[in-house]
């Protein structure tokens, strides 16, 4: 009973040395015994995920997926894991983004076949470790370009910048992997945009030449999600929140005392900004227009390109 226990907790060690997923070999090396691997999966602490690789039965559904497919958790799945913020239905084709595994198994890895496979497969050339996991930021960034749209993608870049898991270094070895339409899109991004939603306004308005300041202080008023063109300020309604009274009188109030300081508040909420793009955009443009504000601020960016 004593001796069962000790090997098991090898194992289960051993196994988180290795990031929670190991081949019988690397557990071998350890001088794991076949007889104990077996005891382990049958008492059901540790998995059998394929043929010869074992994993801790806490592992990551998405690894234990990727294991069976013959590598690790790449591009959306591995910024996700990372606290990178993606855009809703980033993915090619997907409305359900995280229900596809990308897999990544390099350039001349092994594809192999399991129940219920709907992976994609990446083979991108890569430094693969020993273990099994989710490969690093720089490559599933790389992994995002192809797969997602350029506005995931920027987001996605900037998500990153700002969580600092990539810096300046990071944004070069983007440039040099990918191709040169991307290299307009790492050259706007920095690492200041607080929120995805930002960094997806930042882009689609200054396509229109419309400048945008985000978390501004405004006397009187408060701290404001954006404003734009020195003219409109734009608020964000949350999914959950907004639906109290007190909510909205507070909103009005911010409103009135915005608008005693010449401000207009637009108010949208995250869908209408991610996928009703046009009607936002026709709305901030006519606010804009009416208050004279918009073709100045246009000519300026024009004239900088
Ligand atoms: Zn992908
Ligand atoms: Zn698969």
């Amino acid at each position: 009973m004593q001796a069962g226990n000790i090997e098991r907790v090898s194992i289960e060690r051993v196994l988180a040395g290795y990031g929670g997923v190991a081949r019988r070999a690397q557990l071998e090396g350890h001088g794991i015994r076949r007889a104990a691997i077996a005891r382990a999966v049958a008492d059901g602490g540790v998995i059998l995920v394929r043929k010869g690789v074992y994993a801790l039965a806490h592992v990551d559904a998405d690894v234990l997926t990727a294991v069976r497919h013959g590598g690790e958790v790449g591009c959306a799945g591995a910024l996700r894991q990372r606290g990178v913020w993606i855009l809703d239905d980033a993915e090619e084709g997907s409305a359900a983004p995280s229900s596809r595994p990308h897999v990544w198994i390099g350039p001349s890895g092994r594809q192999h076949r399991h129940a219920a496979c709907r992976c994609r497969t990446h083979h991108e050339t890569g430094e693969r470790g020993v273990g099994f996991g989710f490969v690093d930021v720089l490559l599933a960034l790389i992994q995002f370009a192809c797969c997602a749209s350029p506005e995931a993608f920027f987001v996605a870049v900037e998500s990153s910048l700002h969580l600092g898991l990539i810096g300046l270094a990071g944004v070069q070895r983007l440039r040099e992997s990918l191709p040169a339409r991307f290299h307009e899109l790492l050259d706007l991004a920095d690492d200041r945009s607080e929120s995805g939603l930002e960094s997806l306004l930042k882009l689609r308005l200054r396509r229109c030449g419309i400048t945008l300041a985000a978390q501004v202080q405004i006397d009187g008023v408060g701290r404001v999600d954006f404003v734009l063109g020195g003219r409109i300020i734009l608020e964000v309604d949350g999914r959950l929140n907004h639906d109290g009274a007190s909510h909205r009188h507070k909103d009005l109030m911010r409103d009135a005392r915005a608008a005693a300081q010449r401000y207009e508040t637009l108010r949208f909420d995250y869908a209408m900004i991610v996928h009703d793009w046009p009607t936002v955009l026709a709305a901030i443009e006519g606010r804009l227009a009416a208050l004279g504000a918009v073709v100045q601020g246009a000519s300026v960016v024009a004239q900088g390109r």
